[in-house]
C-alpha cells in the first residue's frame, strides 16, 4: 500500500528535555490540522527536525527520540548547532525570508550559508529516500526546504513530489538578484506540482522560470524536457470548528473557569463601557509592520483626540528568531515606541497600548479574539496571515471589524473586511474610525459572509484539494506515457 510522506523543517511535536527525561508532546498547529487526515494510523510518515540540536540531546537519549518520534509516525533529522546556525537562522531567514517578503536590504548572500542550507537539504532528501517505496507521494513544505524536491527526484525520477511554499514568492525584480537563483528554481521544479497561497506568488513563480531558466510555460504549467511540472494556487485555511467551538466554550464559562486575562479585559469593558478594544497579533518579525501599526495609531490620537481614553490597543508579539539582529533591533524599537506613545498619552485612568512580549496559550488567544472589537492586522508583506481567519472564526455572535493589510495574502479571500495599505497612516487613522462607527448590522452582515467562507475552505480542504491535485498529475503522467 502506498503512503503519504510529509517533509517540514519541524517536525509536529515539541520535545523537550525535563530533568534528563524526554517529553514528547505532539503540536497541534494548522500544518498538523490539515494534515491529520493524511497523516493518521500508519498510513504516512512526517519527516522534520525535533526542535533539539545534537548537542541538547544526551548521547544515551538519542535511540529515545526516534523512538518518541516514531510512536507519532514521525521521523527525526537530526541537526547540529552549527546547521541549524547555517541552515535554519542563516540562509533560511537571512536570505530567502527577507528577499521573498522584498526586504532587499536585509537580504544577506553568504556563500558558508548556502553551503549548508544544501547540505542540510541533502539530510532530509537522504531521509525521504530511506523511507521512499514506489507509489508513495511525496509532500515537501516549506522555504527552508527549496532544494529538497529535485534532490529526491534525481535519485527516484518516477516519485510523485508536491511542493508548497507558505511565504510569498517575489516579483521576478527582486528574485533575479538572488545569487543561486538558477539552483533554487530546479530544486523546486524537481516537484511534479508546486503550490502558493496566491495567484499573483503563482505568476511570479512562472515569471522567474521562464525568464531566469528559459523553460516553456503554458498556462499554469511548465514543460522540462522530460516532464511537466503544474504550479497552482492552494489559499490555506484555518481548523475553523476548533476556533469556533473555543469560542463557544468561551462564553459558557463560569466566573471560576475565566482566565486572568479575561478578567482583566471584563475589567477593562467595566471600567469604560464604551472604549473600544483594538487587537494585534503577530510574531515579532519585521514583516508583519508592527513599529509602524504602532506609530499609525499614535498618527490617530494625535489627529483625533476625541479618542482618547475611548480606544485601547492590546498588542500580542510573539517572540521570534531572537538571535538574528534584524529581529532583536526591531524588539527593541518597539520597546521604545511603545514605551514613548505610552507616556505621551496616558491618562490616570488610562493607558493606549497593552503590550505582551511572549506567546500565549490558545485559551488565552481566544479570551483576546472574542474580547476586542477590532483587528488591526497591518503586514507589510505576508504570505497569508492566518490571525486573520482566526479572529473571524471566533465572532461567534457575528459582531467585530477586522482591518487588514491589502498585502497579506488573506486579504485576497477576505473583501468583507475593511483593507488598508500598511503605509497610508491617514487611510488606517480614518478606518480605525470607520470600524469604530461601524453600525453592527453592517458589522454581522461582513462576517456572515466571511465565515461562511472560511468554514468551507478549511485547512482540511486546503490539504485535501493540494493531495487530489497532486495525485491528477500522477495520473497526467501515465496518460501521457
Ligand atoms: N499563535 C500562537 N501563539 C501565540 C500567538 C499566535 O500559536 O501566542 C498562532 C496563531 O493562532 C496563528 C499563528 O500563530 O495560527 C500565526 O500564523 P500567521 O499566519 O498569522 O503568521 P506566521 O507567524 O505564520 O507568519
Amino acid at each position: 500500500m502506498s503512503k503519504t510522506i510529509i517533509i517540514s523543517n519541524r517536525l509536529p511535536l515539541q520535545i523537550s528535555l525535563e530533568d534528563s527525561n524526554l517529553e514528547v508532546t505532539p503540536s497541534v498547529g494548522g500544518l498538523a490540522t490539515g494534515l491529520k487526515s493524511f497523516h493518521k494510523d500508519g498510513d504516512s510518515i512526517w519527516i522534520g527536525w525535533s526542535g533539539l540540536t545534537e548537542e541538547e540531546i544526551p548521547e544515551n537519549l538519542l535511540d529515545d527520540v526516534k523512538e518518541k518520534a516514531r510512536k507519532e509516525d514521525c521521523v527525526a533529522v537530526n541537526l547540529s548547532e552549527e546547521e541549524i546556525d547555517g541552515f535554519y537562522y542563516g540562509f533560511s531567514n537571512r536570505t530567502i525570508w527577507p528577499l521573498f517578503h522584498y526586504f532587499m536590504e536585509y537580504t544577506e548572500a553568504d556563500k558558508d550559508h548556502w553551503e549548508t542550507y544544501k547540505s542540510v537539504n541533502r539530510k532530509y532528501a537522504d531521509e525521504v529516500l530511506k523511507h521512499y517505496e514506489d507509489g508513495d507521494h511525496i509532500w515537501v513544505h516549506d522555504y527552508q526546504l527549496l532544494l529538497v524536491p529535485n534532490m529526491i527526484r534525481e535519485k527516484q525520477p518516477e516519485a510523485i513530489i508536491g511542493f508548497f511554499n507558505h511565504i510569498p514568492f517575489p516579483s521576478y525584480e527582486v528574485f533575479r538578484t538572488l545569487p543561486w537563483r538558477d539552483e533554487v528554481l530546479e530544486g523546486v521544479l524537481g516537484a511534479d506540482l508546486i503550490g502558493f497561497h496566491t495567484y499573483d506568488y503563482e505568476r511570479h513563480f512562472l515569471s522567474s522560470v521562464s525568464r531566469i531558466l528559459r523553460h516553456q510555460v503554458n498556462f499554469n504549467e511548465i514543460t522540462l524536457p522530460e516532464r511537466i511540472v503544474k504550479v497552482d494556487s492552494f489559499p490555506m485555511g484555518i481548523d475553523y470548528n476548533k476556533f469556533e467551538a473555543a469560542a463557544q466554550n468561551h462564553f459558557k464559562n463560569t466566573e471560576e473557569q475565566r482566565t486572568e486575562l479575561q478578567r482583566r479585559l471584563d475589567h477593562h469593558s467595566n471600567e469604560t463601557p464604551e472604549a473600544k478594544l483594538i487587537l494585534s497579533i503577530d510574531r515579532l518579525d519585521y514583516t508583519k509592520g508592527i513599529a509602524n501599526r504602532i506609530r499609525a495609531f499614535e498618527y490617530f490620537l494625535d489627529n483625533h483626540p476625541e479618542f482618547i481614553e475611548k480606544v485601547r490597543l492590546v498588542m500580542l508579539a510573539v517572540p521570534s528568531r531572537s538571535n538574528v539582529p534584524q529581529y532583536q533591533r526591531l524588539k527593541r524599537e518597539i520597546d521604545e515606541l511603545v514605551g514613548r506613545i505610552n507616556g505621551k498619552f496616558s491618562t490616570v485612568s488610562w493607558t493606549p497600548i497593552w503590550y505582551f512580549y511572549r506567546s500565549m496559550p490558545f485559551e488565552n488567544l481566544i479570551d483576546l479574539y472574542t474580547s476586542c472589537d477590532i483587528a488591526l492586522l497591518t503586514p507589510i508583506r505576508d504570505g497569508m496571515n492566518l490571525v486573520a481567519k482566526e479572529f473571524v472564526a471566533t465572532r461567534i455572535n457575528q459582531t467585530g471589524v477586522l482591518i487588514l493589510s491589502e498585502m497579506a495574502g488573506a486579504a485576497h479571500e477576505m473583501n468583507e473586511a475593511l483593507i488598508i495599505n500598511p503605509n497610508n497612516f491617514e487611510q488606517i487613522s480614518q478606518t480605525l474610525i470607520q470600524a469604530i462607527e461601524m453600525p453592527i448590522e453592517e458589522q454581522q452582515q461582513r462576517n456572515k459572509t466571511l465565515q461562511k467562507r472560511l468554514k468551507r475552505y478549511s485547512v482540511e480542504k486546503w490539504a485535501n484539494d493540494f493531495m487530489k491535485a497532486l495525485h491528477n498529475t500522477s495520473q497526467d503522467r501515465d496518460a501521457f506515457k
